[in-house]
């Protein structure tokens, strides 16, 4: 016999071990345990509150390298000192890199859109890694602070990729790439470049992008026109919990985290403080969250019977306490043995999840271990020519005076001064005395002669850096080149 697939299971803080045992034992009348061996590995709250500022134990981290599946509930973040959140730690360090999330209308769950007739099944696909997400982030002078937002080609197509081959499964012929390249060109430009491209690869599947805040409206007012979005990280985590409100609440949205070779399946919410150890949270995202993992796993079959039992129950008017109805409410294990009841039966007012006709549960294989990190490329031919350097420079001095002095500096280098901008405005050589202006400069010095290009390489760049570093307060330094003939850098507003 195949062995089992091992689920590493956290049950989270808060209302999660209340849910977690909800969803157990639906899984558990329904068979799936036959399937699979769950396992508890330690994370969130007690770990940190022993002092380990990462939420999670050593043996937990061996146990989901060897596993490769994650079933987890909401775990809290320690607000103040070192501790980050640990699902944001998961989710980065075992390369979980989409987020796939569902919303769709559920019957008896009362929202302005059932009211309306209109049917919401929308799928939001985020890249999970990236963006400010890397949460690089400094304090570069007395009043200015930054956060470093890295979006790579390599992280743009393995979501892509995800969208596509996941829209494809679901049988969905309408993808979007949401975006704000019309501002961030060059970093969500490269996400809908690689988004345009890859689609090449997809011809039954029609494409379309839009502006994010365009996207927003619109969601708002009439969300059935979208199927699936792709979005980068902070613009996806902002979207995806507009949508859950288009469909009653975070307590109805289920996610699952995926990656090469570890995957997360966790509810949407936090931990619900404020209700916890009272029996009265929702398990229904936990719930559709441990169904997408099923259907990872080839589990088809059981995942749709216990979706169907799911929604038989919802539309039969058992509902917890936060889902507005006609009747009382019932308890987190009332409305789970409600729904371990109603297995078999499937609802009447929306169409029933067809059940395929057997699982193909997968056999149990542990992700491969690399000897290395694996170096992911997109652009193997690409070389960058050096064609000049930014300097951020810390200073009260005006425009006009700082110019002067940094072409004294650079007279007798091969660059000259051609830009000084403040957070992001041109100030000179042209610009407004009515900009305003804070202690943090860019400088911007380019070859005299661009037939030196791609002569030589950084170092007489870091020359003149040592030369403005004498005179001048630096706090960051970045090389100009031009790729395939294109500048790799961004013009200032009023450039
Ligand atoms: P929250 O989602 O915990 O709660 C927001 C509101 O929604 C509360 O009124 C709560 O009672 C209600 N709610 C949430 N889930 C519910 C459910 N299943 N059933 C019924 N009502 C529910 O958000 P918060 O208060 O901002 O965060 C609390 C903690 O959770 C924080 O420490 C936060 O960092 C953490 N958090 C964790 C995750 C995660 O583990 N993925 C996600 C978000 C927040």
């Amino acid at each position: 016999m195949p062995e089992k697939p091992i689920i590493c299971l956290a049950p989270g803080d808060g209302i999660g071990p209340e849910i977690m045992s909800a969803c157990l034992s639906i899984f558990e009348a329904a068979g799936v345990q036959e399937h699979l061996e769950f396992r508890e590995a330690e994370m969130g709250e007690k770990v940190f509150k022993r002092g380990d500022s990462r939420g999670i134990t050593d043996e937990a981290m061996e146990a989901l390298e060897r596993s490769g599946i994650l079933y987890k509930g909401p775990m809290g973040t320690p607000i103040g000192g070192g501790g980050k959140s640990i699902n944001v730690t998961l989710r980065k360090t075992f390369g979980a890199f989409a987020n796939l999330r569902h919303f769709r209308t559920l019957p008896g769950v009362d929202t302005v859109y059932s009211r309306a007739g209109m049917n919401v099944d929308l799928y939001v696909v985020r890249e999970n890694i990236e963006d400010t997400y890397g949460g690089i982030e400094h304090r570069l002078t007395n009043d200015v602070v930054e956060c470093k937002r890295l979006i790579s080609a390599p992280g743009c197509e393995q979501v892509h990729t995800f969208a596509f081959r996941m829209a494809q499964q679901l049988g969905i012929r309408l993808v979007h790439c949401a975006h704000k390249a019309n501002i961030m060109k060059m970093t969500d430009g490269l996400f809908l470049e690689r988004f345009r491209t890859l689609a090449e690869d997809y011809p039954d599947i029609e494409t379309a992008d839009v502006i994010i805040d365009a996207l927003c409206m619109n969601l708002v007012l009439r969300p059935n026109q979208y199927h699936m979005v792709v979005l980068t990280n902070l613009q996806g985590d902002i979207v995806s919990d507009l949508a859950a409100g288009l469909v009653g609440g975070l307590g109805f949205a289920p996610s699952a985290n995926i990656g090469d070779q570890i995957s997360i399946f966790e509810a949407v919410h936090g931990t619900a403080p404020d209700i916890a150890g009272k029996g009265i949270a929702n398990p229904t995202s936990l719930l559709l969250s441990g169904l997408i993992m099923l259907r990872h796993l080839g589990m088809a079959k059981q995942a749709a019977v216990i979706e169907n039992a799911l929604l038989h129950t919802l539309e039969s008017g058992v509902h917890t306490g936060d889902v507005k109805g006609e009747t009382a409410p019932v308890g987190t294990r009332e409305f789970a043995e409600a729904i371990a009841k109603n297995l078999g039966k499937a609802p009447s007012s929306i169409p029933a999840k067809p059940i395929p006709d057997s699982d193909r549960p997968v056999s149990y294989r542990a992700p491969e271990r690399p000897q290395t990190n694996r170096l992911m490329r997109t652009f193997v031919q690409t070389e960058g020519l050096v064609c000049g350097a930014d300097m951020y420079i810390d200073t009260r001095l005006p425009p006009l005076e700082l110019a002067q002095r940094l072409q004294a500096i650079c007279a007798d280098t091969p660059f000259t001064l051609t830009l000084i901008s403040n957070r992001g405005t041109q100030v000179w050589p042209t610009g407004s005395i009515y900009t305003e202006i804070v202690d943090y400069f860019r400088v911007r010095f380019e070859l005299r002669d661009k037939n030196q290009i791609g002569r030589f390489g950084q170092l007489p760049t870091i020359t003149l850096l040592r030369k403005v570093a004498e005179k001048f307060e630096i706090t960051d330094f970045q090389p100009l080149k031009m790729y395939d003939g294109q500048p790799g850098y961004s013009l200032a507003q009023g450039q």
